[in-house]
């Protein structure tokens, strides 16, 4: 069977004054229907651009794209603006950590929620607020009837990521981006948001791409995760996997720790010392040879020289030179010094 979206050698580059910023550099992924795939990573590593890709809402004077994105099997590399602007909304749709950013100060939100409705489906004013009203409903605003004629601001922060995702879910999109939504909401709204998403998840049997750098929110809601250090995919896996077993020395430090089996890893990332690597020269062989503790175990230089592939079996697979018996031991070892 055919993968609802289906992501292949994602080249996303970007020209700047001071040369090519390679932001993404070689991606690839699927993702099922009504599955959730977590990407996470460090500000920097690609994973908005690549989602702003499958949107079509890159910069296009000064992005070039190159690789092969395939929704529903429609390649949206090659699809022209109008088309994407069709999809955007009706097939996929996004929401970000700034509701602000979303919704126009301007217009109540009910007739955002109606006018986003009418340009994709051709609905009546009439028919247009209702569904205003019963998409308020569903995500949990109260009195929608009435806060349905009220401004962005009468509402409280909470409420406003629900309304976007009211906004985002109004045509039911097959594809939802999440792009830290809930990272600027207390733990408890966070909480009410996820069971919101969720819910509407198995209601709507919605795909979801969910990016953060928060590996708690990774362990409530992805399906597979996929780790991204330098615009590239170091990881994947399905969530107990990565979480579980984490392979990539990157992971490792993201994890903090190695995590044990019994009990589930519900921490928000490790600072790694460091900083993440310039796109405009990236290092030369494993991107993170700079900062990873483990370069000098692998023979002959390589880490500095030689990129390590991400092979992948069954959906599961890492980008490092270490073998797995170094790898085994390497755990063993943190495992040890815990
Ligand atoms: Fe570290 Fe080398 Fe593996 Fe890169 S390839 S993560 S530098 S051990
Ligand atoms: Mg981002």
């Amino acid at each position: 069977q055919q993968p609802f979206l289906s992501v292949r050698d994602l080249k996303v580059h970007f020209s700047t004054e001071d040369g090519i910023v390679k932001a993404v550099d070689g991606l690839s992924f699927d993702l099922a229907k009504g599955q959730t795939l977590g990407i996470v990573g460090e500000s920097g590593s690609g994973k908005s651009v690549t989602n702003l890709a499958i949107l079509g809402l890159h910069d296009r004077k000064r992005t070039s794209l190159d690789g092969e994105i395939l929704l529903d099997g429609k390649e949206l590399l090659t699809a022209g603006e109008r088309e994407l602007e069709k999809l955007r909304g009706n097939k996929m749709a996004m929401i970000f950590q700034d509701a602000l950013a979303s919704l126009s100060p301007y217009h109540t939100v009910g007739r955002q929620i109606a006018e986003t409705y009418r340009k994709h489906t051709g609905a009546s004013k009439q028919e247009a607020r209702a569904r205003a009203v019963e998409m308020l409903r569903r995500v949990g605003i109260p009195q929608p009837d009435v806060r349905v004629d009220d401004y962005p601001h009468q509402f409280s922060g909470g409420m406003r990521q629900r309304a976007m995702i009211a906004m985002a879910l109004v045509c039911d999109p097959e594809l939802l981006i999440a792009d830290e939504p809930t990272t600027a909401l207390d733990v408890t709204v966070q909480a009410q948001i996820m069971d919101l998403l969720k819910d509407l998840q198995q209601e709507f049997g919605t795909s979801i791409i969910f990016i953060t750098h928060d590996l708690g929110v990774i362990a409530d809601i992805a399906d597979d995760v996929l780790v991204m250090y330098g615009g590239r995919c170091v990881e994947r896996g399905t969530k107990k996997e990565v979480l579980r077993t984490p392979r990539h020395p990157y992971t490792w430090g993201l994890l903090g720790s190695m995590p044990s089996l019994d009990h589930p890893v519900d921490v928000p990332l490790n600072p790694i010392p460091g900083s993440p690597p310039s796109l405009l020269n990236p290092p030369t062989g494993c991107r993170f040879h700079p900062r990873c503790a483990f370069p000098e175990k692998v023979a002959g230089g390589l880490c500095a020289t030689e990129r390590p592939l991400l092979d992948v079996v069954d959906g599961r697979g890492s980008a490092c030179h270490l073998t797995p018996e170094q790898r085994a031991d390497l755990l063993a070892d943190l495992a040890g010094s815990r």
